[in-house]
């Protein structure tokens, strides 16, 4: 009977202790283990017996050492930066519905051409840090690819407006499949990238153009507000600026030309658009075709 008693006590104070060590090992590892994935305040309670599952997380991926420190720190949450589409009638709206409608592209056409009406225009641009697209012609950039490295050093983006401005509407297929390749390829040759942007000479094209842009996944566009600082009454700057301002309008996709007047107007352009709460956006927000 003693006997019997001695080895039940000796089964239950073993039994005790191996109950108290795995305890004991299975409370050390997942303490461990879960030390930084858990609020300090449960770590205290616990238990063998009650612990929770652990999470998917830690069960299969192993976990890089650097990644314990993912609770310490704050990381800022990025701000979505808002993308840009274009409208039927060219103007810019934000993706997101309800997005804000209170900006503004502005083009620069038909360069380049020189660094006097170019280099003031890009100073201006950048004391601002507006960006623009630059629809240049291929015949201008093979005689001045210099100016056009400029341009991109601006932070600008280069859109596709043929070689040497004809009326796409009276060309031939085989014409048209020119003006826009030749262009390209010489874009590609001179900043290593093709234009991702396309705009008819005179806002004029036909369907074989608008396909084939669309082939070549360029996103064509004309314009929403004309400058026409091709007019002879707006060829000052004050005429040209008043002239734009005046116009201006939530998606405005505004035209301007690399004209002296243009040059002069620019400063009060930007100034007056600004002025009035708009946001100019950057072209490299807008979706492009995939
Ligand atoms: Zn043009």
């Amino acid at each position: 009977m003693k006997n019997l008693f001695g080895t039940i006590l000796t089964i239950l104070v073993l039994a005790g202790l191996s109950i108290g060590i795995s305890s004991l090992i299975s409370r050390q590892s997942s303490t461990n283990f879960l030390s930084d994935a858990r609020p300090q305040k449960n770590t205290t309670q616990l238990d063998a017996k009650n612990l929770p599952p652990l999470p998917e997380v830690f069960s299969d991926v192993p976990v890089p050492p650097s990644a314990t420190k993912a609770t310490e720190t704050i990381t800022p949450t990025p701000i979505a930066e808002e993308k840009y589409t274009l409208d039927r009638y060219y103007n810019v709206i934000p993706v997101t519905p309800g997005g804000d409608r209170k900006v503004v592209l502005i083009t620069v056409d038909d360069g380049p051409i020189a660094t006097s009406t170019l280099g003031p225009m890009l100073e201006t641009f950048a004391q601002y840090n507006v960006h623009a697209l630059f629809f240049v012609l291929g015949s201008r950039v093979s005689a001045h690819p210099e100016l056009l490295k400029k341009i991109v050093d601006g932070g600008h983006t280069i859109g596709n407006h043929t070689w040497d401005h004809p009326n796409l509407k009276n060309s031939s297929n085989a014409s048209i499949k020119s003006q826009i390749d030749r262009t390209s390829a010489l874009l590609e040759k001179t900043i290593g990238t093709t234009p991702h942007f396309f705009r008819p000479p005179y806002g004029s094209s036909n369907t074989y153009t608008q396909n084939y842009v669309k082939e070549k996944k360029m996103l064509f566009m004309t314009w929403s507000l004309g400058a026409e600082d091709w007019i002879k009454k707006y060829q000052s700057g004050d005429a040209l600026a008043e002239h734009v301002l005046s116009g201006v309008a939530p998606g405005s996709n505004i035209l301007l030309h690399e004209h002296a007047w243009t040059r002069d107007a620019l400063d009060r352009i930007i100034v007056g658009i600004l002025d009035k709460g708009y946001t100019i956006i950057d072209p490299k927000d807008i979706v492009l075709p995939e």
